[in-house]
């Protein structure tokens, strides 16, 4: 949860103790001022400045008077985690999700809204007006920033989507715009890796020192967490699992490459082939009956007429559930976490993706790798990358707290 300073500036050292301090208010919840000196390891004249701020910007409250353990009895401290109030957007394949969490990534209100298409300029207008609503609807409560988890790939230093293929965004200064329409600071990162950390705060991730998110929905994709941090690699593209070849003469792949993963188990791919299988005359009732027109049939109705038993829809996810577990047990043989989350709504199959998945994790995953992870599917659903949005913002509280008050 720490904000790893630049080595060497002041500043930054300071923004790094407030990040130690608040996370150990977290942590403790209600506590003695001097616990936070004892168990932070700083000194008690940095912890006790620190607290200071913290309780004038309202995230520490006095909280009566404590027990002694000899001597006068402590004025406790408590952790206040609605102090101030993060957003989070998830765009989605035709609405965006927007969620309200606290300091805890609690959510507290959750909207869908749509765009009228899904250009830039739409979204981030649709996102802005639905931010607009919410300041309505929390007259009065303090916003520290603004997270989006957004398709494609996308540079989170600069807050600009390099690219989202399906989506044809080219080069998007998403970050830029939004906060020309709210004011608020806003953070931008891919939807897999977002609902990484939405599961690491929240969900099937919580405690997780190495988390390895596994999306499969329209795509397929990773969001890693190492040591507690995001793991994005040199161009923010790290967890490009969807295009690792799995069958090296396989079906092209829209990447360019051929027999990627994706060809194999993504939704986009499954969806097609369920047409085509619908429009040889196979029986599809299941799938019929979810969309009549094929065209209109989505990767989680797909999942859903799978676990109803259509049987166009269980042979495709029980062949996707086989391929993603292959897949999966490479991941935990190369990064060895503690915690692997499978997620996105293909899993709403459930039992019919998830035997295959494990059956083949099991017998190709070295067992050390095997036997040190916990496997379990995500907890968030289909909020895991909102809340994981918001999470971008909470997770720098700290720093934004101080901008915020330094504003006022
Ligand atoms: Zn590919």
């Amino acid at each position: 949860m720490a904000v790893s300073p630049a080595p060497g500036r002041v500043e930054d050292l300071r923004a790094a103790n407030r990040a130690v301090l608040l996370n150990l208010a977290r942590t403790l919840r209600t506590m003695p001022r001097r616990a936070l000196a004892n168990q932070s390891g700083l000194s008690r004249a940095a912890a006790y400045a620190i607290a200071n701020d913290l309780q004038r910007a309202g995230i520490l409250a006095n909280d009566g008077i404590g027990t002694s353990s000899g001597g006068r009895r402590p004025q406790l401290l408590r952790f206040v985690p609605d102090a101030w109030l993060a957003i989070g957007i998830e765009m989605g394949e035709r609405d965006l999700t927007v969620v309200v969490t606290d300091l805890d990534g609690t959510v507290l209100h959750r909207d869908q809204v749509l765009a009228d298409s899904l250009a830039p300029s739409d979204a981030v207008a649709a996102a802005a007006a639905a931010v607009a609503r919410l300041r309505t609807g929390f007259a009065g409560r303090r916003f520290l920033g603004i997270g989006f988890a957004s398709p494609g790939t996308v540079d989170m230093d600069a807050g600009r989507v390099r690219g989202a293929v399906s989506y044809d965004w080219h080069d998007v200064p998403l970050a830029d715009l939004l906060r020309e329409r709210t004011g608020l600071p806003v953070f931008v990162a891919n939807r897999s890796k977002a609902a990484a950390l939405g599961e690491l705060l929240r969900g099937a991730g919580v405690g997780a020192r190495h988390l390895v998110y596994l999306y499969a929905g329209r795509g397929i994709a990773t969001g890693i967490v190492v040591d507690g941090e995001l793991y994005v690699g040199a161009a923010s593209a790290a967890g490009e699992v969807g295009h690792v070849t799995i069958l090296p003469d396989g079906p092209p792949c829209e990447c360019g490459n051929r027999g990627c993963l994706h060809t194999v188990a993504s939704g986009a791919v499954l969806l097609e082939q369920a047409r085509a299988a619908l429009a040889a005359g196979h029986d599809g009732g299941g799938l019929r009956r979810r969309a009549p027109d094929p065209q209109a049939l989505t990767t989680l109705e797909l999942a859903r007429a799978a676990r109803e038993g259509d049987p166009i829809a269980v042979r495709l996810v029980r062949a996707a559930g086989r391929h993603l577990g292959i897949a999966a047990a490479s991941l935990l043989n190369t990064l060895n976490p503690d915690r692997f989350v499978l997620g996105g709504p293909l899993t709403e199959a459930g039992p019919t993706l998830l035997e295959p998945f494990l059956a083949e994790v099991e017998e190709r995953a070295l067992a050390s790798t095997f036997a040190s992870a916990r496997l379990l599917v995500s907890v968030l659903g289909a909020d895991a990358g909102s809340v994981g949005a918001a999470s971008l913002v909470v997770r720098r509280a700290s720093l934004l707290i101080d901008q915020a008050m330094q504003r006022l």
